[in-house]
């Protein structure tokens, strides 16, 4: 048996898996999922069905609009500051990573981004608290889990300004209150279905006051409008996503499934510390439920220690680049007998290799 702790595209349910090979080959009166019109009544139904589960597992409330777009979240990070920011004003951006510095950069094409916050001199192992956000400034945008670094900002900021926030690696792993945002994003190859899918939960009453002219595919407005289907949607995606969010709704939605991620996390960071060959990497207070990067206490071990967990059948543990070390991403459908696993490997490498 494999385990997979890949950071993303990620694991999603057998079960999901297994639906939906069965679409592509019949979905409906033996045509394929891949051939039918995204105008058909079955598709519409399942974009609305899809639609109607991100806003009853998110508790979304009226005044915001569920969009399902292409492009990634790297789009949003260009899409947000175009619409949401008027030609020469200053957006407040916290820098806590790789992705916070990517939607940072697509700023200047449209205003001015002033960076409130920064963890960089420490490369990002912990969230900055104590900062101010500017009354003047358009939105105030953040990260909510950092993917590459492991932390993860759990209470929404507050203040006055609209509130964006980059949700792709959280979204659905813990309730939040939508209510305190005014735009969240998330691409969905991490707890909402495969790759070629983003999804965006936008206020309506924000939109509308950047004062320029946007291109129709990057107008959200005009998404709105089209009912996320002004141009083919990722009809595929969609469908899939579909099911992976019933499958959560089933097993209870995001309520039950925070307390599994919480079970999983904390026995996977009470095992690193535990553990004398190992350490985490970033401030106990930030750890993220999603991502836990560590590192061994004798890089020498390292090799060792992934060789061990290849032979063993663990995918995806290699830490990113700009971290080193591991990185075991333990996503909505990672099972909690899969962390179980991976600690007892932990402990078994130990004994061998105990000083
Ligand atoms: C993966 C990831 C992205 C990039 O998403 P794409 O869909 O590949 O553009 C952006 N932000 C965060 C937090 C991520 O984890």
């Amino acid at each position: 048996m494999r385990h997979n702790f890949g950071a993303g595209p990620c694991i999603l349910p057998q079960e999901v898996f297994k639906q939906a090979s069965q679409a592509v080959l019949d979905f409906k009166d033996g045509l394929s999922i891949l051939e039918m019109s995204h105008r058909s009544p079955e598709f519409e139904g399942v974009m609305a069905e899809t639609t109607k589960l991100v806003k009853d597992l998110l508790n979304v409330p009226s005044g915001y609009s569920v969009l399902f777009l292409q492009g990634g979240a790297s789009m949003q990070f260009a899409m947000v500051p175009m619409n949401l920011l008027p030609e020469g004003k200053t957006a407040a951006y916290l820098e806590t990573g790789v992705w916070a510095n990517k939607a940072i950069k697509e700023v200047k094409f449209f205003g001015q981004a002033n960076i409130v916050a920064s963890s960089k001199d420490a490369n990002f192992n912990f969230i900055p608290k104590q900062y101010s956000i500017p009354e003047d400034s358009a939105y105030f945008h953040y990260t909510s889990n950092n993917t590459i670094y492991g932390t993860e900002l759990f209470d929404v900021p507050q203040t006055k300004v609209p509130v964006v926030c980059d949700m792709s690696s959280d979204i659905m792993s813990r309730v939040i209150d939508v209510s305190k945002f005014d735009l969240i994003y998330a691409g969905a190859q991490k707890n909402i279905g495969p790759a070629g899918l983003t999804v965006v939960i936008v206020k309506d009453e924000i939109l509308g006051k950047s004062g320029r002219a946007i291109p129709s595919m990057l107008d959200y407005k005009v998404h709105i409008d089209g009912g996320s289907m002004y141009n083919t949607p990722p009809v595929f995606a969609i469908y899939v996503a579909m099911l992976n969010l019933n499958w959560l709704k089933s097993k209870g939605g995001v309520a039950e499934i925070e307390k599994e991620n919480k079970a999983k996390a904390q026995a996977l960071y009470a095992e690193i510390d535990r553990n004398t060959l190992f350490k985490g990497t970033c401030a106990v207070e930030d750890r993220s439920i999603m991502n836990v990067c560590f590192v061994m206490e004798n890089p020498e071990l390292e090799k060792p220690f992934a060789k061990f967990a290849d032979e063993n059948g663990f995918e995806g543990l290699k830490g990113h680049r700009s971290v080193g070390g591991f990185r075991a991403s333990i996503y909505n459908a990672l099972p909690i007998t899969s962390v179980h696993a991976l600690i007892d490997l932990m402990q078994e490498f130990e004994e061998k290799h105990k000083s």
